[in-house]
């Protein structure tokens, strides 16, 4: 009998998963992507770094952050729901454990100024505030459509030290910022460091920030065996931007077969309506910022214009390794429209007396298509708050 071989879900050495990933770089971008490459696995195995990477999280960031069991929510959807905090991190979204653990590796790489790309403004946030913390100069790219959007982010970046520059170029939005902020890396090769703030990019990259990312889904382990006494839940549930928050939360199950992995995407006002960020009901594999991978794209391959109420799932792929989860069939994907998310957002907020990002709100929503038993265990990873989205709900929602 034939016995199919486990997909493997680790990097190979080429900075593949599957037929996705690699390194797509222009020749200028090389000797960067190329250092970065042989530097840091050794960086990061290092005794010291792994010390003071777990210091910030704990004393800076406020990890460990709570799994919490989601009483009312359960009973609604007749299961056991926890919930996995992340927007109790320091400025409140998963993204600064990768920013911490990318400015540590910037450091020992004699590195003096961050170049950082924001969409919505979260990544360049929490870019603004770990530069503040070491110390180093921030220059962040931003499309000047979103510096318009998201004014209160701008300001904070702004507040704590970094400079926002704004990307004229194109739609003006966040694929045109990653286009400017990958430009001023190629024309600063040695003294700057360009921190991405997903798990995409040229390899090394979404290698090493789910790595950051992955400890997450090491919490959850350890909490739902104190809680349940077993590491594993039955299901997984996530929502898919560029994916790190995914990625960190599924990263120690990617071996589990008997975890089911949900990733949500952005259907923004239907897969079909034109204004959607569904990347897998919509894309073909392609190649974007630098990696092999499933994106929007128009038959002749120029890449589309995605659409999402959420910011931060307005992207038109998505990293390599969620492609390779797709393509193996390991991950189970789905999309959530703008309503949807908005209804899930207000649910959560009258059912725990907890207001989740848009983002977030998206994976929410799928707990009423998931069909869990009464028995089984689901973690829903509320990747972030909802306080920057206040007047997108308000509006919405017509409170
Ligand atoms: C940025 C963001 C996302 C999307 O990014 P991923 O890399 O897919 O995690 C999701 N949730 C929140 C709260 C965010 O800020």
């Amino acid at each position: 009998m034939e016995v199919l071989a486990q997909p493997a879900f680790e990097v190979d050495e080429k900075g593949y998963y599957g037929r996705f990933g690699g390194a797509y770089i222009p020749e200028m971008l090389y000797p960067n992507v190329e250092e970065l490459r042989q530097q840091y696995l050794h960086i990061i195995a290092d005794s010291g770094f792994e010390q003071e990477f777990r210091y910030l999280l704990r004393d800076y960031v406020g990890r460990p952050t709570p799994l919490y069991f989601a009483g009312r929510l359960s009973d609604k959807y007749h299961t056991n729901i926890y919930l996995k905090r992340e927007d109790l991190c320091h400025t409140g979204a998963h993204k600064v454990n990768n920013t911490i653990g990318q400015i540590l590796v910037a450091k020992r790489l004699g590195k003096q100024r961050i170049v950082a790309e924001t969409g919505a403004g979260q990544h360049g946030v929490a870019t603004a505030t770990v530069c503040a913390l070491m110390g180093l100069e921030c220059i962040v790219y931003m499309g000047k459509l979103d510096i318009e959007r998201q004014k209160p982010n701008v300001e904070r970046m702004k507040m704590l030290g970094a400079k926002v520059v704004a990307a004229t170029c194109g739609s003006q939005t966040l694929k045109d910022a990653t286009n400017e902020a990958m430009r001023h890396w190629i024309n600063n090769p040695t003294d700057t460091h360009y921190i991405i703030g997903s798990v995409v990019g040229p390899h090394p990259y979404p290698d090493m920030v789910a790595r950051f990312q992955s400890v997450i889904s090491e919490e959850i382990r350890q909490q739902l065996t104190e809680k349940i006494g077993r590491p594993n839940p039955d299901y997984v549930v996530a929502c898919v931007g560029g994916g790190s928050n995914a990625a960190g939360a599924f990263y120690h199950f990617l071996n589990e077969t008997d975890v089911k992995l949900v990733a949500i995407e952005a259907g923004g006002q239907g897969v079909t309506s034109g204004h959607s960020a569904a990347t897998t009901a919509l894309g073909k594999p392609g190649v974007l910022h630098g990696s092999r991978t499933i994106l929007m794209q128009t038959e002749d391959g120029q890449v589309t214009e995605p659409y999402s109420i959420s910011a931060g799932l307005d992207y038109p792929g998505i990293g390599p390794l969620h492609a390779h989860l797709y393509d193996s069939g390991r991950g189970i994907f789905a999309s959530i429209t703008d309503d949807e998310a908005l209804q899930a957002g207000l649910e959560l907020s009258r059912l725990e007396g907890i207001i989740p990002a848009l983002e977030t709100a998206h994976a929410l929503a799928y707990l009423g298509r998931l069909n869990a038993t009464p028995e089984e265990v689901v973690v829903v990873n509320l990747s972030g708050r909802g306080d920057k989205d206040l007047a997108t709900y308000s509006k919405s929602l017509d409170l």
